[in-house]
C-alpha cells in the first residue's frame, strides 16, 4: 500500500501519549493519525487539536463512541461528547463499537434493537455537526461484552436501515474469517458505506483475546486481497494501522514505527 495512505491509530503506540505519537508520525513523514479518546482526554481537547495541527496531521477517525448498553440512556451523554470531540478534531469519522449484551438479559436480539436505537439517536446529533458515524463490527468473540454487531452483513444492514450519516469501519482483524467478506465489501461500496479501513493481523495461536494482535504479515490474513477488494469498492482514503499488542508495545517506538511502515508497504 502507498505510504501516503498510512494513518497511525494511537492504539499501536499505546505506551506513548498523543504528542509523542504525533511527533513520531511527523518524524516519519506520516500524514494522518487515528486517535483514541483516552489519549485526547488525557491532555484536553484543545491541546490535542493543537498538537495534531502542529504536526501537520489529518485525523482519519476518532476511536470511539458507542457502548450503548452502558446505561439506560444509550450512553448518550458520552456519545454526544464523542461527536463533539470528533467535530473539533476535524475527524473523517467517529468510530463506533456498539457494546455487548444488555445487563441481566440473555436475549441477544434485545441488545441488537437497543444498539440500533442508540445509533439512530447518535446519527441525528452527528449529522448536525457533520460527523460521519462509522460502525465497526467486531469479531464474534466479543459479542457478549464488547460488541454485539459481529459481521459486515449485520453492520451494513443497520447502516442501510438508518440511512444517511452512517457507514462502516472495516477492520481486517474482525472480518477476515467471513466467507462472504468480498461480496459484502463490494456491496458496501455500491451502497457508498465504507468510511474507514483498519489493518493488523490475526496470529495463530492467539494468546490474548484483545491484546495479542499481529503486525501485518505476521499472521493468517490475506491483507493484500482485502485491500484490493476495498479499493475496488471505491474506498481511497486513509488506512489505519491499529495493533493492540502487549508484545509489540515492548519495542522502542522508532523500531516499531519502522516495522509498521515496512509491513504497510509490503503486506497491505
Ligand atoms: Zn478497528
Amino acid at each position: 500500500m502507498d505510504i501516503n495512505k498510512l494513518s497511525i491509530n494511537t492504539a499501536t503506540f499505546k505506551h506513548l501519549n498523543l504528542k509523542e505519537v504525533a511527533d513520531l508520525c511527523s518524524k516519519n513523514n506520516i500524514t494522518a493519525i487515528g486517535p483514541w479518546r483516552d489519549k485526547v482526554e488525557e491532555i484536553g481537547l484543545k491541546e490535542a487539536v493543537k498538537i495534531i495541527k502542529d504536526a501537520g496531521l489529518k485525523v482519519s477517525g476518532l476511536c470511539r463512541g458507542g457502548f450503548f448498553s452502558a446505561d439506560s440512556h444509550h450512553n448518550m451523554d458520552d456519545n454526544q461528547r464523542a461527536i463533539e470531540q470528533a467535530a473539533e478534531l476535524g475527524a473523517d469519522c467517529l468510530v463506533i463499537v456498539s457494546g455487548g449484551m444488555l445487563p441481566n438479559n440473555k436475549r441477544l436480539s434485545d441488545s441488537h434493537q437497543y444498539i440500533q436505537e442508540g445509533l439512530a439517536l447518535m446519527v441525528e446529533y452527528a449529522k448536525s455537526l457533520q460527523v460521519p458515524i462509522a460502525l465497526e463490527p467486531l469479531h464474534p468473540m466479543y459479542a457478549a461484552d464488547r460488541c454485539a454487531v459481529n459481521s459486515l452483513e449485520q453492520a451494513l444492514q443497520i447502516c442501510n436501515e438508518i440511512g444517511e450519516g452512517i457507514g462502516l469501519a472495516i477492520d481486517s482483524y474482525h472480518v477476515w474469517w467471513d466467507p462472504q467478506l468480498f461480496k459484502l465489501i463490494k456491496k458496501a461500496g455500491e451502497d457508498d458505506k465504507i468510511l474507514a479501513y483498519h489493518v493488523c493481523d490475526w496470529l495463530t495461536p492467539t494468546s490474548d483475546m484483545l491484546l495479542d494482535r499481529g503486525l501485518m504479515g505476521e499472521g493468517v490474513i490475506d491483507l493484500e486481497a482485502i485491500s484490493n477488494e476495498i479499493s475496488n469498492a471505491g474506498y481511497n482514503k486513509y488506512v489505519e494501522v491499529e495493533i493492540f499488542s502487549n508484545r509489540l508495545w515492548q519495542l522502542p517506538p522508532q523500531l516499531l514505527m519502522q516495522k509498521v511502515i515496512d509491513a504497510f508497504e509490503k503486506e497491505v
